[in-house]
């Protein structure tokens, strides 16, 4: 027997207990056992992490489901492809501090934790070297003085691994201190765990949030409308209604959201929870992951079809990060993007 939810449990029980045997997950999910000799060596690679409330929202006995696929470990990630590479978006160029990644002006990224509650196959950073470059101990004092020394910034970026990992008391002790910084206007989360643990946004949080003299923004990462739980919806609402602005960035990824329908019912459900579609990344080309992409021309029509279909402050910016520009590159719509696919 295996226990999927504990509604009761908070988010510290859920991340002790996440799945990451994936021989657990196919048994959980009543999956054929052919699929674990692969499972077994691509976690090798990057471990299976994954807590059982998404588990629960996967559909037993479906390899093909759309939130498995972004979490089980397969042979195609050994297949070595020219262009993927272990830092795709070149982020060891641009760290003037250890866990600092600053590369557009008004804004900087900080690297609060290591860690993810989950482990999403197509990760950008899965091959980051977050060991050295977080900002824990002496860091911590070294990334606020470099924020202080730099008054063109406006606005800090948590980001990881996941920030809200991070405890309470750590994460304020942050808050608190970022808000002494006269030049910062905003203070964004960079965030997956409301999605894969809603009881994460508890009140304490939404409310030191609302209590911020910065204005706060929460962008959250789902990529498929079955991400979208009722206990999500409840944690958006906590958020919401303490003025924490919501943001969603998806990424295409083939197999798992490659289709015009997919992306407007996403869109749809996102703003039924409170929050706004904001980008949809082209995949990074990322070593271990070539299995996710799909061509530049794909995306353009599914954003052209999309479009058709969405009112404009429902249609996310098609976007790719092109390492040494000073902005995200955004991508048009494009109806006769037919190509070769
Ligand atoms: C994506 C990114 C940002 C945020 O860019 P926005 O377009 O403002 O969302 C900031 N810093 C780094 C290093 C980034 O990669
Ligand atoms: S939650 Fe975000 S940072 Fe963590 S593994 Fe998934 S994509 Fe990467």
């Amino acid at each position: 027997m295996h226990a999927l939810i504990f509604p009761s449990v908070d988010w510290q029980t859920s991340l002790k207990n996440l799945v990451t045997d994936p021989a657990e997950l196919l048994s959980i999910l009543k999956l054929d056992p052919k699929l674990l000799p692969a499972a077994e060596a691509a976690s090798e690679l990057f471990p299976l992490r994954v807590p059982r409330e998404f588990v629960a929202r996967m559909e037993p006995g479906n390899p093909k489901d759309p939130l498995l696929l972004q979490v089980l470990p397969l042979e195609a990630e050994f297949h070595e492809q020219a262009g993927f590479t272990d830092d795709p978006l070149q982020e060891a160029e641009s760290r003037p501090v250890p866990g600092v990644v600053h590369k557009y002006r008004d804004r900087v990224l900080l690297i609060l934790s290591g860690a993810c509650a989950i482990n999403c196959r197509y990760c950008f950073r899965r091959h980051f070297p977050y060991a050295e470059n977080q900002i824990s101990g002496p860091a911590k004092a070294e990334a606020l003085s470099y924020i202080k020394q730099t008054p063109d910034l406006k606005e800090v970026i948590l980001s990881g691994g996941d920030p809200l990992v991070t405890s309470d008391k750590r994460l304020f002790s942050l808050i608190d201190e970022l808000e002494q910084i006269p030049q910062l206007e905003r203070l964004r989360i960079h965030t997956r765990l409301p999605v894969v643990v809603p009881s994460r946004i508890t009140t304490a949080l939404a409310d030191r949030l609302k209590r911020s003299r910065l204005n706060i923004v929460m962008v959250l990462h789902i990529n498929h409308p079955q991400e979208i739980s009722p206990a999500l919806n409840d944690a958006c609402q906590l958020l919401s209604a303490r003025g924490v602005h919501l943001l969603n960035q998806a990424v295409l990824l083939k197999a798992v959201n490659d289709q015009a329908q997919i992306q407007v019912a996403l869109s749809r459900a996102l703003f039924k929870a409170g929050i706004l579609p904001y980008y949809l990344f082209l995949f990074d080309p990322v070593r271990g992951a070539s299995h996710f992409d799909i061509p530049q021309q794909q995306a353009q029509l599914i954003a052209a079809q999309m479009q058709a279909d969405l009112p404009g402050y429902l249609m996310p910016r098609l976007a790719q990060e092109i390492p040494g520009r000073a902005s995200k590159t955004l991508i048009l719509p494009d109806p006769n993007a037919l190509g070769t696919f």
